[in-house]
């Protein structure tokens, strides 16, 4: 039967309108060219999210950093923006001006001091993430390395004597490999050890000499939640300086710590109170809790030495021009208007209140992994909400991580297992991210699987029922059914 036959004959028993009846729905979707014919909008929009149905679901996700859950009140603002442009300063001056604010925020945040201001003060843009922030940082980094070198009588040309490097710790994201890798500046990376999971103040100067750009401190290592001491490289660097015929910068990658370490306790500074910090990146879509893709990225002030000239591009803004910096163009508006949201939202109380109740529960995840008896715990929560653990060398198990990994997968659990950065590469470790939709009541239901997950791994790997306190057969029947 030709598909016309079949659309007539549908036609006729009355079901165009019905979305199983349709004749799209007993196709499969195209994905490979773009289809000839037009479909109903609302059938379209149906079978695309069947499409979706098996994806994870995005609260059971506990790899990801990224917001999964925004109030409805900021879904519908945030809807409403995303015809917007947030290049389009003119056209759109108040998501403009919310971008402003947000920087500004941000800024005091971190330890500008009170009644300065952007752009006469300090400067900084949002992004599409940290990636675009640490790009920006890095490139201001690199560009103002330069002027300072030529001024001090350098061949920045000359690449076999002035190459320029960047210093950082082995457990660094991507971003600053593609940096790196895009820019010609050479990767210099402290490794980590048994002793040092983040950057090792032991060591870290040796790795800089007159072709550093910077050096990058991270509040937050991707892959284990550790913090680098900051506060100590600041110290370093200062004693460095007193001497350098090119003194020494520190950025900050706070991707997923700046919107929480200002919340809570037990942290040391690591923001612009230290002198050598000049520039800090955040997520916008990590704990400042919008929907991916926002970030963010400040500079300690408005200097053409901090941020050459040549990173600012003149765009007009209500009748004159402001700096442009951001390194992509067109993008909606909607995260600007969604972060702002946030911010007033929940003021400083607001995140408060959320990031403590995110310790609690990344605190409660080490309690009970601890009661099982094989895990040794490499992060515990008490300063980023990230756990980290790996079987114990004791353990008397036959199954991996990476086998626990896949169990819980059947539960619905998204929590990797991966091995640890460079010099310690043969440990492997699994992460749960702890974010703020992360209520204890879920976290009940994952330790709940989490239990029923070991024990099928002991039960067919025939590994002993350990002591720990996990379900007995029969409770487990009841908890699966
Ligand atoms: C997540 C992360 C990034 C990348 O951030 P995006 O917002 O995903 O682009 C960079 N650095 C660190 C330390 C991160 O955790």
């Amino acid at each position: 039967m030709s598909e016309k036959n079949d659309e007539q004959m549908i036609d006729e028993i009355g079901l165009e309108q019905n979305f199983l009846g349709s004749v799209e729905a007993g196709k499969s979707l195209p994905t490979e060219e773009l289809p000839e014919h037009p479909m109903p909008a609302s059938i379209a929009a149906q079978l695309v999210q069947h499409h979706r149905l098996n994806e994870a679901k995005a609260n059971q996700n506990l790899a990801t950093f990224c917001t999964t859950q925004m109030e409805p009140e900021a879904d519908k603002l945030m809807t409403d923006a995303l015809n917007t442009n947030a290049i389009d300063k003119s056209e759109y001056p108040k998501t403009a001006a919310m971008e402003n604010y947000c920087v500004s925020m941000l800024a005091h945040l971190w330890g500008i001091p009170k009644g300065k201001k952007m752009y006469k003060d300090f400067i900084g843009t949002s992004t599409v993430g940290s990636s675009e922030g640490c790009m920006l940082g890095g490139l201001s980094l690199l560009l103002s390395w330069k002027h300072r070198a030529e001024k001090a009588g350098f061949d920045t040309k000359d690449l076999h004597h002035h190459l320029p490097n960047l210093v950082i710790m082995s457990g660094y994201q991507v971003v600053w490999e593609k940096f790196c890798t895009y820019w010609n500046v050479e990767l210099r990376q402290v490794p980590i050890d048994q002793n040092h999971m983040s950057m090792d103040m032991d060591h870290v100067m040796d790795y800089v000499d007159e072709n550093t750009i910077g050096i990058v401190g991270i509040q937050g290592i991707t892959y284990t939640g550790a913090v680098d001491d900051i506060q100590k490289l600041d110290r370093l660097v200062s004693e460095y300086n007193k001497t350098a015929v090119l003194p020494i910068r520190i950025h900050v990658d706070s991707a997923f710590g700046g919107l929480f370490a200002p919340f809570v306790d037990g942290f040391k500074p690591w923001d612009f109170r230290l002198k050598n910090v000049v520039s800090i990146n955040v997520s916008g879509h990590k704990y400042g809790m919008v929907y991916p893709g926002i970030g963010w990225i400040v500079w300690r002030n408005n200097s053409e030495d901090l941020l050459p000239k040549e990173m600012r591009f003149s765009v007009p803004y209500l009748g004159s021009s402001v700096d442009s910096i951001a390194i992509n163009f067109s993008h909606s508006g909607a995260h600007i208007v969604g972060q702002y949201h946030n911010f007033v939202r929940f003021g400083y109380k607001g995140y408060e209140a959320i990031m403590n109740n995110v310790r609690k529960v990344s605190l409660r995840i080490t309690e009970e992994l601890k009661k099982f008896g094989i895990f040794e715990i490499l992060n515990d929560g008490s300063q980023l909400p990230i756990n980290c653990w790996k079987l114990a060398d004791d353990a008397k198990v036959d199954w991996t991580l990476y086998d626990l990994e896949g169990e819980l997968a059947k539960y619905g659990w998204q929590v990797p297992a991966y091995p640890l950065p460079k010099n310690r590469e043969d440990t492997t470790i699994s992460r749960i991210v702890v974010r703020p939709s992360m209520t204890m009541t879920i976290l009940d239901d994952f330790m709940e699987d989490l239990k029923m997950a070991i024990h099928n791994l002991n039960k067919e790997h025939g590994n002993n029922e350990l002591e720990y306190n996990i379900p007995s057969a029969a409770d487990a029947t009841t908890v699966s059914n």
